[in-house]
């Protein structure tokens, strides 16, 4: 069967088919967080779904490029460093490093790249990009000398929010900073500098100011992926403006489509709600990890429900993801049992149960993660039945567990200490300490902190530790006599 998936494009399943010739390299890319705050679990709902997505192509044998863009500067985070009254950079680092963290706990593999839109070869590129489009009549600067996109002259905009242009002119109120522009839905490239930005801000042949939002992931995926993206992921939230934008930014600029496949992301309700800060029901990672939730029991609590459903995040809910966990727990132990033992039992294999590729099968129907799950509890059950009965080969349990190392692979969801190998590459146990020490460090090279990750290296040299950086993680050995 071949895998598909359903396009917000054209709002039907289609088949998949990569750019690449040779049918193996795909390219992703996934729109990140806002570093303003700690990120929500509705956000971690939407990056546990892309994870989840590039772990079954790479089980389907593709090679897999994934960037997720770091957005670091904002209206959002602009207001944060001027409320704290540091620079934006500071005021930025810390909630870069908890992302890190955030994900590492959540066993979501990282992107290949996390590119910061304040990278200057990227303000570079949007400055470029911006350029090209005012030259082409794609864009203009207005009287507040803010550069604005023409929409009326990109006649596909609206095509992946299948929406009607002529609404946007209905809308009854006007912000005043919007009474520049030559339509309502022009959406600013480029905002010029005024006060309340402080000393952030660029040069650009249209003054002082700094990149909008949109324009920054349009700079960063064709910088990293090139002209044309296999996959662009993303929340429901994201297709409107945001991708809309980037849609017109990017192939007003490259004259090519931008995109294969647009994959969207449900919402995620708690206790059939939307998540709000008044209502008291907003939760961030550390929130939900207090109440005494491991990463693994919140990974697969937030992954169980299909990508294109609304997911009800509920107590309830946690309980019966901990319950699943140690369901599969004992299941893996027993099976274990079986498979160190030497004999068949007498009553051997009445039953036919041998694994198949029903799992990978329901992923390709677009990621259809019930069904997978489904077919993964029923199987549990079938075998522990024939284990209750001591009618189980110990070569049947064995291909069992080869066939679930396969699957947590996808799942990523077994007991112990799950390590991501790009973070930190050691050889022989690690204390637990040191661990840590790496760990912080890892991530502080990640968010770009190299003071930090400085200061982290000199404490493990004290300790004893030598670190190399490779282009794997970094690789810590013990000092001889340490
Ligand atoms: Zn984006």
């Amino acid at each position: 069967m071949p895998i598909r998936f359903f396009n917000t494009y054209s709002r039907e399943l289609e088949e998949f088919r990569p750019r690449d010739p040779n049918g193996r390299r795909i390219d992703i890319y996934t729109c990140g967080p806002t570093v303003y705050s700690r990120a929500h679990i509705g956000n971690f709902r939407a990056y546990i779904f892309e994870d989840l997505l590039q772990r079954h192509l790479e089980l389907r044998g593709y090679k897999v490029h994934r960037v997720m863009n770091i957005t670091d500067v904002d209206d959002k985070t602009i207001r944060g460093a001027r409320e704290a009254k540091i620079p934006l950079r500071e005021f930025t680092a810390p909630f870069k490093q908890a992302f890190f963290q955030d994900i590492e706990r959540l066993r979501i593999k990282r992107a290949d790249n996390f590119p910061a839109a304040t990278d200057q070869q990227y303000i570079d590129r949007m400055v470029a990009m911006i350029s090209t489009l005012i030259a082409r009549g794609l864009a203009y600067q207005a009287e507040d000398k803010s550069v604005y996109f023409r929409i009326n002259r990109f006649p596909d905009y609206g095509k992946l929010a299948h929406f009607d242009l002529t609404q946007l002119q209905s809308t009854g109120r006007v912000k005043h900073d919007e009474y520049d522009k030559e339509h309502i839905g022009d959406f600013a490239l480029w905002k010029a500098w005024d006060e309340e930005d402080g000393d952030v801000g660029w040069e650009s042949p249209w003054g002082r100011g700094r990149p909008g939002w949109h324009i920054e992931c349009s700079a960063m995926a064709t910088a990293l992926l090139g002209d044309q993206i296999d996959i662009h992921c993303g929340g429901v939230d994201n297709i409107f403006p945001h991708h809309e934008a980037e849609i017109a930014q990017s192939e007003g600029c490259t004259g090519k489509k931008f995109v294969r496949y647009w994959l969207h992301c449900a919402h995620l309700l708690v206790d059939g709600q939307k998540m709000s800060k008044s209502l008291g029901n907003f939760y961030t990672l550390a929130d939900v990890l207090e109440k005494g939730y491991t990463g693994r029991e919140i990974r697969y609590a937030l992954m169980r429900v299909h990508y294109r459903a609304p997911l009800n995040f509920t107590w309830d809910g946690m309980e019966e993801a901990r319950q699943s966990l140690s369901r599969i727990d004992d299941w893996l132990t027993r099976l274990r049992e079986i498979a160190a033992t030497k004999s068949d039992p007498p009553q051997a294999d009445k039953i036919d149960i041998q694994p198949g590729e029903q799992f990978a099968e329901a992923l390709d129907d677009d990621l259809n993660i019930s069904a997978a799950l489904g077919f993964l509890f029923e199987t549990i059950r079938e075998t522990n039945r024939a284990m209750d009965a001591n009618e189980l080969k110990p070569a049947t349990a064995r291909a069992w567990l080869d066939w679930w190392s396969r699957v947590n692979k996808v799942l990523a969801v077994t007991r112990g200490i799950h390590v991501t190998p790009f973070l930190t590459v050691w050889s022989g146990d690690l204390p637990k300490d040191i661990k840590e020490l790496a760990s912080t460090r890892a991530n502080a090279r990640l968010a770009k902190d190299f003071r930090k990750s400085d200061e982290l290296r000199d404490k493990l040299n004290a300790l004893g530790w030598e670190i190399r950086d490779t282009k794997d993680g970094q690789r810590l050995t013990r000092r001889a006599g340490a």
